[in-house]
């Protein structure tokens, strides 16, 4: 995990899953929105995806996630092709924007869902859904339903929720982006720490939000119209801006 704009990236990691993009083109229709994406995210890093809205960022996410079918290329998750499993084959975690807790659950129980869902036992489940609430600082809420918290604290449980099965994967679409700006300036510390204490997790992380990215990610990569435009860390697209619109869209341009 990077500290910030200066430090080095972290390239070697032991353990963990890397995810690749294999030349990944996904088609609606006629509309081809994601042009022969190849990219690499190193086991234990924390790749962001950012650039415009549109530009496929989140399709990009979802094609790892397998909600969508890439028309041509592959996509690995360590060494394995998962371009045909069903998503939950896939044996990843996910945090979208707008929590999706379940209204009617607890909190623990929220949390005990994902790992049911991946047919762990029950003492695995009493065991391993405080030590997850406790990761996010979620473990006083244990008891409480989804609306009796903040759109932060929801936002923590769907964390905890997500790592349950202790994935390799972490997959995150803009997971701050409905919390208001000192609740997620706190939020990025929080997912910073966290990586620190799970260095194995690799992470793919959409934002719209480049002081997130910077924060957060070793690499960056700048989409534009479905293409991978720019990919660095953020130190060398910041120095070295490869193109007119990474300057631009990073605000270097003259
Ligand atoms: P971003 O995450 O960068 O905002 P998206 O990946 O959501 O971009 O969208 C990329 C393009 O794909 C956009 O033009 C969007 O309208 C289109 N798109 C996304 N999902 C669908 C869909 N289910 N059907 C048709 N077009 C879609």
């Amino acid at each position: 995990m990077k500290t910030g704009p200066g430090t080095e990236a972290k390239t070697a990691a032991t353990g963990g899953s890397r995810i690749g993009f294999e030349d990944v083109s996904v088609t609606y229709g006629n509309l081809t929105v994601l042009h022969s994406l190849t990219l690499t995210v190193n086991p234990g890093e924390v790749v962001a995806l950012i650039g415009p809205s549109g530009s496929g960022k989140t399709t990009a996410l979802r094609a790892v996630a397998g909600f969508v079918r890439p028309s041509s290329g592959r996509i690995m998750i360590g060494e394995r092709n998962v371009t045909h499993l069903a998503p939950y084959d896939r044996k990843i975690g996910m945090v979208v924007q707008n929590y999706a807790l379940f209204p009617h659950m607890r909190v623990d129980e929220n949390v005990a869902f994902g790992l049911r869902a991946h047919g762990a036992r029950e003492d695995v489940i009493r065991q391993r859904v405080p030590e997850c609430l406790a990761m996010v600082g979620m473990s006083a809420y244990a008891r409480r339903f989804p609306r009796e918290l903040s759109g932060g604290q929801q936002q923590r449980v769907a964390i905890a929720r997500a790592l349950a099965p202790r994935p390799q994967v972490l997959l995150l679409d803009e997971p701050l982006s409905a919390l208001d700006a000192q609740i997620r300036r706190a939020m990025i510390d929080e997912i910073a720490k966290l990586h620190t204490s799970l260095p194995n997790l690799t992470v793919l992380y959409v934002t719209h939000d480049q002081s997130e990215a910077l924060t957060l990610a070793n690499h960056i990569g700048i989409m534009r119209d479905g293409k991978l435009r720019a990919f660095g860390t953020s130190q060398s697209l910041f120095r070295n801006p490869p193109n007119r619109f990474a300057a631009e869209f990073l605000g270097r341009a003259n």
